[in-house]
């Protein structure tokens, strides 16, 4: 899959052209109201520079999982209220999605204007990447541009299928991304150093299997350190086993044969996982029958900081420890604090791995937080994003 896609800045502007822009406004709703408008205001700027360069806006997005069927709970209503006031000017919303409303709406669009149209996935055709479907989001517009990222990873009609119809373009959020992890899977700036952690290997097969391929550094932390220190035949107590995952993992040190896999030496430990818990620091390989491994130790950390200081790019996913418990926090916050320190083009991706890096307030000195979810996964994966590989090619 080529990285290289025609942006919204790539879009000839000259004629006032109906642009039909997939965000994603998939926010949650607590009563009608939207508790959180964080992916709202995250789509302005690209929404901003449609309708400043002369064109017009026909939004789309989905919310939730109504599964093919028209229910108001699922209403973007509450999500055009938001943007009428950020835009400070009315967002209509249709009140259906390709039916005579958004045509209506669409067909009367004033250059410098925007309207709403209603989920997407109140039609089972939207997942099923339905052609005709497809077709009758074109006929909204002159031209699509895709900017959610987060579901970039799913061959939807209005993800992907509706390319077929309109030239397609990417929105500025998914330009940044493909700048930025794009960036660092094709050329990255060396030493380059992918740091794994989280619960389980199974979660991140296909990153490590992916990143021991381009990154010069693999380090390791987290609950999955443990099955790695079990395949080299390291004691690990009680700690996290993906037992069905030894024999790959085996199979990875042994081919690891320019040692860029590099695993905890020490862990906290304790027996067990609760505030106030009683902690050892111990060998990762000798941690005692009712013991289990919570946290990097200090010797790893400091190692792994060291690493990091040292690189080009740095990429993370997962924490390296149970960070949400302050016993088990320090391994995690010591490697944040090396990347937001480091020289190095930054980029941290995963739920639980930008939770850390907001609770310590260090999100604003990274390159980059990846917020993509599972796209951001797929993306590390190196598999083909349907929502990207559909756009034209630069
Ligand atoms: P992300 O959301 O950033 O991709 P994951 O969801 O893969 O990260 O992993 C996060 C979870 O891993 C956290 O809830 C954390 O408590 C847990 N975790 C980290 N280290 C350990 C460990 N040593 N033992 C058990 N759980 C761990
Ligand atoms: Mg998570």
């Amino acid at each position: 899959m080529s990285y290289n896609k025609k942006t919204v800045r790539d879009i000839d502007f000259s004629k006032g052209p109906r642009v039909l822009l997939r965000c994603d406004f998939n926010v949650p709703i607590e009563n009608g109201a939207v508790t959180d408008d964080t992916r709202i205001t995250a789509s302005l700027p690209t929404i901003k520079y449609i309708l400043e360069h002369g064109g017009s806006a026909v939004l789309c997005s989905h919310l939730g999982r109504p599964k093919g069927k028209v229910s108001p709970e699922f209403s973007l209503a509450p999500v055009a209220k938001i943007l009428s006031k950020l835009l400070g000017f009315d967002v209509p919303l249709a009140t259906d999605v390709v039916g005579l409303s958004a045509k209506a709406l669409a067909g009367a669009l004033q250059p410098g204007k925007a309207i709403l149209i209603e989920n997407l996935r109140f039609h089972a055709q939207e997942e099923a990447n339905d052609p005709e479907f497809s077709k009758w989001l074109a006929e909204l517009a002159d031209v699509y541009v895709n900017d959610a990222f987060g579901a970039a990873h799913r061959a939807h009609a209005s993800t992907a299928g509706v390319a077929s119809y309109l030239p397609a373009y990417c929105g500025l959020l998914i330009e940044k991304e493909l700048a930025a992890i794009g960036g660092a899977l094709t050329e990255p700036r060396r030493p380059f150093t992918a740091i794994l952690g989280g619960s389980k290997v199974s979660d991140k097969l296909g990153v490590i299997e992916n990143l021991v391929k381009i990154a010069d550094n693999l380090l390791i932390g987290g609950g999955m350190a443990y099955t790695f220190i079990q395949a080299k035949g390291g004691k690990i107590g009680k700690s996290l086993l993906d037992a069905d995952k030894l024999d790959y993992v085996t199979e990875l040190l042994k081919n690891d044969s320019a040692g860029k896999i590099h695993l905890p030496a020490d862990s906290v430990i304790t027996s067990e996982l609760k505030a106030g818990a009683v902690t050892e620091i111990a060998a990762s390989g000798a941690i005692p029958d009712d013991m289990l491994g919570a946290d990097i130790g200090p010797e790893t950390s400091e190692a792994y900081a060291d690493i990091i200081t040292n690189s080009g790019t740095v990429i993370w996913n997962g924490p390296m420890g149970v960070f949400e418990l302050d016993e088990f926090a320090a391994g995690t916050k010591i490697i944040a604090g090396a990347m937001a320190a480091s020289s190095a083009f930054t980029i941290v991706g995963g739920g639980d791995s930008l939770a850390a890096v907001n609770k310590y307030g260090l999100a604003d000195k990274m390159n980059h937080n990846a917020t993509g979810g599972g796209a951001t996964l797929e993306f590390l994966e190196g598999k083909v994003l349907p929502g990207i590989d559909c756009l034209l090619d630069r």
